[in-house]
Formats: C-alpha cells, structure tokens, sequence
C-alpha cells in the first residue's frame, strides 16, 4: 500500500501544496532596506524575523521600550516558521515550558482581535497516545502537573480516544492523556500579527537585511554591521534559528550558542472523502514517533526518527530556507507508523512531503538569556521543534529580562550560561542532536543519561574507576560515577534497569551507603567549579564581602556555607569558600556553574588589576572521603592529627597526604556525614588516590558514587543549588538564616530584599517530606516535580527526591506555598503553617501521605548534629 500512496504522492506532486498554506498575507509590516535607510542609532537590534524575533519586538515594545529594531535577511517568517506544523502544545515536561506554551495559547487566541491579521488559531486539543504501561506512566506525571498550573488535561481510556478521533486504530493502547485546550495555528501568519503588533508600537521592522557581525568593545554590545551600513546599539538579541551559531561567532569575541541543525519531515495529504473537521484533536503517538493533525480535510503528520539527518555541519546554508529535498525512503518508518494508526489513510493522496531544518540543543531545552561573554548580547534560539509553542513565553520571558534584568519565572533550565565554549564543538553537536531528536520522544525514565558526546571531561581517575566497575553519568560534560558494581553483577543487565519502579542498583547503592555510615567510602568529584579569587590589598575580600550574604571575613583556614544572591535575594549560586590567606580564596560551586557564577562574579568585579580571578577547576581533582573512618585514614597519611579537636568542622589546611604536598583538605563533605574533602592537583590525583585506598584497606573502604552521596544529602535536608535552589529562592525560604549576615557591617546584594522579607514573613519553605504509606518494592518512586498537597488542596511541587536507607522510607524536599483558598493569592508561610498541614505526594495520579519536616530527622542519624543542622531547627520565626 505504501508504493501506492508513493505512486499517487509522486503524481501529485504539482497539485496546491504548502506554499499556499500561508501565502496570500497582507499588511506586512516590514520596510523594504534597499529603499529606506537604515537608522544610525538604536536602544536594541533584533536579528531574525521568525516566531521568536517578532516575539521579543511585540513584548519589548508592549513593555514600552521605544527605539526597537528588527531585521530580516529575506522576508519576515520565511525560516522555519514558514514550515512549520502549526501545532500548539502545552504537554512538556518542564513546568517552565508548559508555563511558556501556556502564555503563548493564550497569547495567539488574541493576535487577532489584537492586530486584524488572521492566525489561523483554532481549539482542537490535543490526545497523547500510550501503547505501554511505561508510557502512560510519563503521561500520568504531566497529567498532574499540568493541571496544578491550571491546564486542563485527563487520563483518557482508549475507548475514549476512538470517541475523539474516528480514524485512529486504539486496539494497542493502554490509555491516553487528552489536553482539550491545546491548538493549531497558522505558524507564519502569528509571527507577522506579532510583527503588525510591534510594528504599530513602534518598532521599525527590515527585511532583506543581513547582520553581518556584532561590534563589540570592552566585553559590551556597541552596535551591529549589516550589508546595509552600521546601526549602534546598547543591546542585540540573537533570534536567527539555525543561523544563530554561525552568527555568534561572527563577532571578534565569539558568543557560543550550542545549536545544530536537523531535518525535519512531515507530509500532507489532499482532504479525506468526508473531510476532517478543523477542530479535530491534533494526536501524538510518541511510541509511534509520530503526530498527526487535521490539515485541510486531510492530514498533516510529522515525526523524530530514531536516525535523524543532521545538516549544515560544516556552516553551509541558504538565505531563505526553501523546502529541502523529499526523502520517501527516511520517511517510510514514520510513515508505517501512520498507517499502522490510521488504516483508512491507506487510500488517501498524499500532496508533499516537507522537510524543512530545525534546530536542537544539546539538552533538547531551548537557549535564553544574556551571553556570559559579552554584555547586552541576548539570545532566544534552539526550539528543538517546539518554537510555535514556546514563541510567545519565551519572547515574553526574554524581554522582562531585558527590561527589568531577570524574568518572573526561575529560568535556569533554558539559560545560555548552562553551556559553556565546551559544548559548541561541531563534532559535539552533530552527535549530540543526532541522540536528541528521537529523545524528543523516547520515553524518559528517571536518571536517564545522554548517551553521545560522552568522555569529554573525565577526572585523572577515570580509567582506574572504570576498571573498577564505575556506571557513569555526565554534567557539564564531565564523567562522574554514580554507582560502582561489584564484580558478581551483571553490567548489561543493570544498564537496561530502566523504570519508573525500584531500580536494580538499589542493593548496590545501598551498601555504598552503608560504607560511608559506618566505615569510609571515596567519592570522585573533580566536576566541582573551583575559582580562586586573590588580590594584593582587602579588595578580594571587600568584593566578596560585597557579592555573597554570609560573613568571609573569618580566620584564613576557615569555610564558609555562603549564597551569592541577586537584588531579589533569590539564589544566583550556592557555594563554599574558604579563607586560603589573608588575600586568597578558593571558592567551590555545583558544576553547572562554571560560566554562570563566572559571568556574574565578572560582571560585579572592578576593573583592577590587583584583583584576580581565576577559573582553577582543570587543577584540581576532588575527593570526598566520608564516613566515620575517614578521620583514620586522613591520619595515618599525613602523619597529622585529623580528630575535631585538632581540625574542627568546616576547616581548611594544606597539607601533605602520602608523598604529596600541597593537599588542601577540607573538613565538609556535602552529605552532613563525617569526612574530608581533598583539593589534589591533578599531577597527584593518581598517587593520593592510591594510597588512601591502600591505607583505607583495614577501615573497609571502597568507592561510591553520586547516588549514595544524593541519598545521603537528602535525607539530611541538604538543598542543593539548581535542583532546589534557583535564583527565585532565597536563603530565608530553605532554612539558610545562619548563612546571611545582615548586620556584617557592609550592603551585600540582597540584603535589602531579605531584610524586607524578614519583616514580612516568607511565602514559601523548603520541607522534608517523609513518604508514609509508600512500598519501595511496588509503588512508583517519586523523582523531583511531583506535586504537594496540604490538607487536600494544591501547596507546591517536589524539587528533589531519593531513598534513605537509614530511614528506609523516601524523602522529598520541596517548596509549601500558602495560596489562599478564596483568592489563590500566595500568603505568608509559617512554621506553624507547615507543622500543621497533612500532606500528600502525587505520583503519576496517585497521592501518597507524607510527614514534613522542617529540620533532619537527627534523632535517627548516629553521628552528631552539626552546627548548621542545629541551626536550620531554629528557623520558625516567621
Ligand atoms: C518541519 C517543521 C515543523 C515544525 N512544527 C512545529 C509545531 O508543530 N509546533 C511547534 O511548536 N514548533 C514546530 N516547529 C518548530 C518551529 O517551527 C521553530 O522552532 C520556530 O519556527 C523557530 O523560530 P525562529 O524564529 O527561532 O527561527 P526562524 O523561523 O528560522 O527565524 C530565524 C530568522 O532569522 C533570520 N536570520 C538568520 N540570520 C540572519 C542574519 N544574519 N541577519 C538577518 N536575519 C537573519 C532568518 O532568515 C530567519 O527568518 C517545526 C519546525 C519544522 C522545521
């Protein structure tokens, strides 16, 4: 039957096809360049004139910012918007983006009152299919938090989707979720109501203009040359789609923006015999690979192949994106797929098949934000297919960032600081979206990993722990081991433990665990960021008085717990730092960190060359010795006592361990359990690492990874930043009072915000929730982003979760909002409040009780508490 359809497609091809689809537009807003001269000066140049470019015209200019331009190498919506599928989705996994395709329906269901200019916008929801257990599951944990943002959505029988779609095959569905107010739009036609919108505010649109390059000086945008003359500008927003990394690193200081370019295929098919109806739901069967939506009587079905074709690796491409060629043969998988789930297709003639690029990023999340290397350089690109949806969310988010220096919503997960010059490789990226597009809809379990474009970054250990049984995971491109597996277990079973349930390392996590309660376990976390921060005189504590809201001006040998917050008080970054000397610091941050604390710390720095930073994270591998026994084995190789009494907790001394000098140790280990973080440059890495293992021998030591250190820090309550921290959280919502020094006797950032919230009370608290009537061995295990409910109604979401083996019950720790019953307005947040709710943990529909706590239950942990334990007891004031 396919040749067939093949044959009628093939003699059809001249037929009307999609070039009409948004053709025939009128009002254009764009002035032609080559008659009207550009202006000389302007507050912001936009490059690109798709979906995300209009989008941040309108919302700059709706902003009230005045002096906007916008330029377009060809004609406006003629890139990837032009192709695009028109489908509006608002099922993400990421609150953020389901927030953004939230806005952006809401947005487009109006462009046309707004602006006169027809978007084609219709209501026809959307019906995901689930042909396992697995998938419903996923489609359950969306489920429940879309409709806690308020986006209805519901778990559908497939007796159900057949009532809703007639012309879908069910008999091999579990269930479905259905999302009734999702949509389809004309794609091109939105972003030119976007353009008219900005255009009648003010902003002064030209298309057939090139950027040819960003001016730059001193790190800061100074304008922008085109093939049209030289326009000077304050800021510049990158919105090119697939041309946005060549464009970044055009400029003299290159701007890396991790992007890559893939087909993309869908076909259109001539109206069925009885026509579809406009408002048919647009299906995705995600185990098919495959979407289908109405398209004039007919259908429009698209997918991501598990074997994409990634294009323009080597920077070549058009100026105006025309439709690439048909490739029946690389289609032929999708296209069984849609049979297999619409049959009576069988007949139906198909008219084209599209293929048009898209791009993707490197963790299928978009890119936003401000570039870490030069200032007023902005970016809004890497939709990985989901531009139409995101388009007015995420225009809206970069403006309010623009024009009031950060969005209302934590954007941390899209922010272009996540990536570094690291993952910019060509060979990098090409491999990378290869993985990433039929990720788009792999079913994602929890602690799934990226598979290519691994080995990057590895510790000077890496081969000894491979060898040695390690299961790796990667961030910021760099190999950490999660878990290490005894020479008698299976290592290709256990890489296929993939599940919603108990996974199979659970033994063996649990008894690295156990090692580090009771005896010493060696943890390699040479991934940490690392900074060192000197000066000649006071300026490098003055500044770091100034940028974080703890005291630093302690003992040389002390550490530090410290946030470096924003005007907000929310977290900009969470770290440690200690007091090398009078004059030097070293400062230790999450791994993702690494450009973003460097931009912001640049960013606030003064020009003077008595200060100097330096990003020292290649130097040094990091080891985590923890457990009781650490103390032994520390001793007996520096031949120096290690007890609390000679080397107090969160203490800092270089000394010597084996034969190597020059060791800074460290008495913290992220987890509240006993133990020594050691600094080795790197040359010793390999030495120290031996003989801690030979020594450590007859206290029982062995190697752990991050699961263990993750259960470990959980059930102790220790947050972390970028999984329960953000820069919308600030030190008094988590318990973190002891480390903000308000009356440290000079202004640090924040302190204004924080002392305002400590008058008036806080509207959200970081608890602990202890999982009551949950079966490790048969229930669903939570994840981060299930959603609390206090006394039945709706109070937050999860942030982080794992097992504790010392409890033998799952925590989680997340965010209890007050929200007003009547109004939905959030109210203040009190101890009281939280102590007095009885609360439930959604998990894919099903509601789990749980007790919250807001201090570690240190009663059941042997050790003793440690001063900020004690310290997070007493945080009820408010
Ligand atoms: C086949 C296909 C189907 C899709 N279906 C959907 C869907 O159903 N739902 C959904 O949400 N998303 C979908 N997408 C994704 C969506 O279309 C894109 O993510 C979105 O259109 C990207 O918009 P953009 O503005 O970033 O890029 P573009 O639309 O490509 O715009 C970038 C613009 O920048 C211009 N430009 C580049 N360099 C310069 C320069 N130096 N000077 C001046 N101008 C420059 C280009 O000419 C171009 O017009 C689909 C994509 C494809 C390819």
């Amino acid at each position: 039957m396919f040749s067939r359809l093949l044959s009628v497609a093939r003699r059809q091809r001249t037929g009307r096809g999609w070039q009409n689809w948004s053709s025939g537009r009128s009002g254009a807003p764009a002035a032609e360049a080559h008659s009207v001269a550009l202006p000389a000066q302007a507050q912001v140049v936009i490059c690109g004139g798709g979906i995300m470019g209009t989008s941040v015209a309108y919302h700059l200019s709706k902003m009230g910012w005045k002096d906007i331009v916008l330029l377009e190498q060809g004609r406006l919506a003629a890139g990837s918007t032009r192709f695009c599928a028109g489908i509006l989705s608002t099922a993400r996994h990421l609150t953020i983006e389901q927030k953004m395709a939230d806005y952006s329906n809401k947005l487009y269901q109006q462009l046309e009152q707004e602006t006169g200019i027809q978007t084609g916008y219709i209501r026809t929801g959307s019906i995901f299919l689930a042909q396992t257990q697995d998938r419903l599951i996923s489609l359950k944990r969306i489920n429940s938090r879309l409709n806690v943002i308020g986006i209805p959505s519901e778990i559908i029988s497939p007796k159900k989707v057949a009532e809703l779609h007639p012309l879908l095959n069910v008999h091999d569905l579990v269930g479905a979720m259905h999302v009734p107010e999702d949509a389809v739009v004309s794609s091109a036609d939105v972003a030119l109501a976007l353009a008219s919108a900005a255009s009648q505010n003010g902003v002064q649109i030209y298309d057939r203009t090139s950027v040819l390059h960003v001016m730059v000086k001193k790190g800061q945008v100074t304008g922008v040359e085109t093939d049209k003359g030289q326009i000077e500008c304050q800021y510049f927003v990158n919105c090119a789609g697939q041309w946005a990394y060549e464009l970044g690193l055009s400029n003299e200081e290159p701007v890396s923006i991790p992007l890559h370019a893939c087909e993309h295929f869908y076909l259109l098919t001539r109206p069925l015999e009885t026509p579809l109806q406009s408002n048919t739901p647009t299906v995705v069967d995600a185990d098919g690979r495959i979407y289908i939506r109405n398209w004039q009587g007919g259908i429009l079905s698209g997918g991501f192949e598990k074997n994409p074709k990634p294009i323009f690796t080597e920077g070549k491409n058009q100026l105006e994106i025309q439709n690439l060629q048909e490739d029946w043969d690389h289609f032929e998988p999708l296209l069984s797929s849609l049979l297999r789930r619409m049959p009576e297709l069988e007949t139906l003639e198909i008219m084209k098949l599209v293929n048009c690029p898209e791009t993707f990023t490197p963790d299928m999340r978009c890119i936003m934000g401000e570039s870490p290397a030069v200032q007023g350089y902005y970016v809004l690109v890497g939709m990985n297919s989901a531009g139409l949806s995101f388009g007015g969310g995420a225009g809206r988010y970069l403006a309010e960032w623009m024009v009031h220096g950060y969005p209302s919503e934590s954007i941390w997960e899209l922010d272009l600081k996540r990536f570094g010059a690291l993952q910019s490789s060509r060979t990098f990226l090409r491999h990378r979206v290869m993985e990433v597009m039929p990720l788009l809809y792999d079913l994602k379990v929890p602690r799934w990993d990226f598979q290519t474009g691994r080995q990057l970054r590895t510790s000077p250990l890496y081969d000894r722990l491979d060898a040695q049984g390690a299961r790796w995971m990667e961030k910021h491109g760099f190999e950490r081991p999660k878990y290490f597996v005894p020479p008698d277990k299976d290592l290709l079973a256990l890489e296929q433990s993939k599940t919603f349930y108990k996974p199979d390392w659970f033994d063996i996590v649990e008894s690295e665990v156990k090692c580090c309660k009771e005896a010493v376990c060696v943890i390699d976390m040479s991934s940490f960021t690392k900074f060192e921060i000197t000066s000649t005189g006071d300026q490098a504590l003055e500044i770091l008085q100034y940028l974080f809201s703890n005291d630093l001006d302690v003992p040389v040998g002390h550490i530090v717990h410290t946030g470096m917050l924003n005007e907000g008080g929310g977290y900009e970054n969470d770290c440690s730092i200690a007091r090398l000397s009078k004059r030097s610091f070293f400062m230790i941050s999450p791994t993702d960190q690494q450009v973003h604390c460097w931009a912001w710390l640049k960013k606030h720095m003064p020009e003077d060359s008595n200060l100097l930073l330096e990003d020292v994270t290649w130097k040094y591998t990091a080891l985590n010795l923890i457990g009781p026994r650490a103390v032994d084995v520390l001793s007996e190789l520096s031949y120096a006592p290690m007890t609390p009494d000679h080397f107090p907790s969160l203490f800092c001394k270089e000394m010597s361990v084996g034969y190597a000098n020059g060791i800074r140790v460290m008495s913290m280990t992220h987890t509240g359990e006993p133990g020594f973080m050691l600094y080795i440059p790197i040359e010793y890495a390999l030495h120290v690492y031996n003989e801690v293992m030979s020594v450590g021998q007859k206290y029982g030591i062995r190697n752990a990874g991050y699961y263990a250190l993750r259960s470990l820090r959980i059930e102790k309550f220790f947050a972390f930043w970028g999984q329960d921290l953000n820069t919308l959280t600030t030190p008094l919502e988590c318990g973190r009072e002891s480390r903000v020094k308000l009356d440290k006797g000079m202004d640090f950032i924040g302190r204004e915000a924080l002392l305002q919230q400590k008058q008036n009370g806080v509207y959200k608290r970081l608890t602990m929730f202890i999982l009551d009537d949950h079966d490790t061995d048969l229930d669903l295990w939570p994840w981060w982003g299930e959603p609390i409910y206090r006394n039945g109604q709706y109070a937050g979401k999860t942030t982080s979760s794992a097992y504790s083996y010392t409890l033998e019950r799952h925590i989680c720790l997340g965010f209890v909002h007050n929200f007003s019953e009547d109004t939905g307005e959030e109210q203040v947040v009190t101890a009281d409040f939280i102590n007095r709710g009885e609360y439930e943990i959604d998990i894919a529909g099903h509601r789990f009780q749980a007790k919250a706590k807001l201090y570690p239950v240190t009663s059941l942990f042997t050790h003793r508490r440690r001063k900020d334990d004690v310290e997070l007891s007493d945080l009820h004031g408010k």
